[in-house]
């Protein structure tokens, strides 16, 4: 830690505690707790309660509440805690800080409808993102935000505008070539599609861009990959064998490229049991979790089979944003592990360790 009395002259004493609290915070997200240089501003009321200000590095603000409440218990004072979420001024490519590639090994296992509201998820913990849809074989992003009819407009002839939807910036390969052509791509010519849509593609400041991959592992899948300045990659599968063996093709393939692996997300995990609320592992269990453990990579979320996900998707409703529907809380820790596994990649080197279990 560095000069805290520095930082917050006048009555330190008062507020060391409450950093030393802050700093025993802990987490999924918050992995190593609160550091001090993101606290910006502590103000101390007349009746002794806190007001401390934050400016995060990741998208993480949806745990502010319960950061609040675990420094108040410490201190047995009240305590309310207030963010921004700011990353650190390094980009990707042009004003873009983070660009995460959504991939599966197989089609139909849901990498759409989990690319969408991990970045909506991303959006509501604070960031600045976008999605582009980047799957040639289908591309569902636009209907999956309700843009279906929407046409690609351009100011000056020379960039496109992205779509806006959601709070999401949008943009998909499927405005440029339709889906039905997909069996003549070549890995080349997507990747050249791939390119031309983010750097064509007016994306203005984006804290994080979420690209929904191709499904599957082969060459042009290989090529998209090493052509996008990518940070990291999540894997989309579903518990059955077959899926899992090729989600495994799919760590092999971002080895191969030399884009971390954040973390798998197993959809379709379980469903709830409607009579006895007890989950139902329809398609086998703890596969991605075995997976993961192989490869020393977390699973970041179990998301349910469950009708409410397939019919909000139908209707370009994004579940994540129903504070109602139980499964928007699990988008939303989903992203905050993973922007935050993101940051301490790329600030330590290393990611951090998180929810792997045992065999
Ligand atoms: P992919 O991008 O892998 O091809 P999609 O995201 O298009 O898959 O999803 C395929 C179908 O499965 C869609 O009808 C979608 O609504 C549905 N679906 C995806 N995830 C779930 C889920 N967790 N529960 C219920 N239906 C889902």
């Amino acid at each position: 830690m560095f000069g805290l009395s520095k930082l917050f002259s006048g009555k330190s004493a008062e507020k060391e505690p409450l950093l030393d609290a802050l700093a025993a915070y802990r987490s999924s997200a918050f992995a190593i707790g609160i550091e001090a240089q993101w606290v910006k501003e502590i103000t101390i009321n007349t009746d002794k309660s806190f007001k401390v200000k934050l400016e995060l590095p990741f998208a993480g603000k949806g745990e502010l509440a319960q950061i609040g409440e675990f420094v108040s218990n410490k201190l047995s004072v009240s305590v309310s805690i207030d963010a921004e979420v700011s990353l650190p001024n390094q980009c990707c490519f042009k004003q873009i800080k983070q660009i995460v590639l959504v991939a599966s090994g197989k089609g139909g296992v849901g990498k759409s409808t989990t690319a969408v509201n991990l970045a909506s998820a991303l959006e509501q913990e604070g960031a600045k993102v976008g999605i582009l849809d980047a799957d040639i074989y289908g591309p569902s992003i636009p209907l999956l935000l309700g843009l279906q009819g929407a046409e690609p407009k351009t100011l000056d002839n020379k960039t496109l505008l992205p779509f806006e939807a959601h709070n999401l910036k949008a943009q998909s390969i499927g405005f440029l070539v339709p889906s039905d052509d997909a069996t003549v791509w070549r890995g080349p010519m997507a990747s050249g599609a791939l390119n031309q849509l983010m750097n064509e593609t007016d994306w203005g400041e984006l804290d994080y861009l979420i690209v929904d991959m191709p499904p599957g592992t082969g060459d042009i899948q290989l090529t998209m990959s090493q052509k996008v300045p990518a940070s990291g990659a999540v894997i989309i599968t579903t518990p059955q064998d077959l899926a899992l063996a090729d989600a495994q093709k799919g760590i092999a393939m971002f080895n191969k490229v030399n884009i971390p692996v954040l973390g798998l997300i197993e959809n379709m995990s379980y469903f709830l049991c409607g009579h006895c609320g007890e989950p139902n592992h329809v398609f086998g269990k703890d596969g991605a979790v075995k997976l993961a453990h192989r490869h020393g990579v977390p699973v970041l979320a179990n998301i349910p089979l469950a009708i409410e996900i397939r019919e909000s998707s139908e209707q370009g409703q994004v579940i994540s944003r129903d504070n109602a529907a139980s499964i928007s809380a699990t988008y939303k820790n989903a992203a905050r592990v993973l922007a935050s596994s993101l940051h301490y990649q790329q600030t330590q080197n290393s990611s951090v360790e998180i929810l792997i279990t045992e065999d």
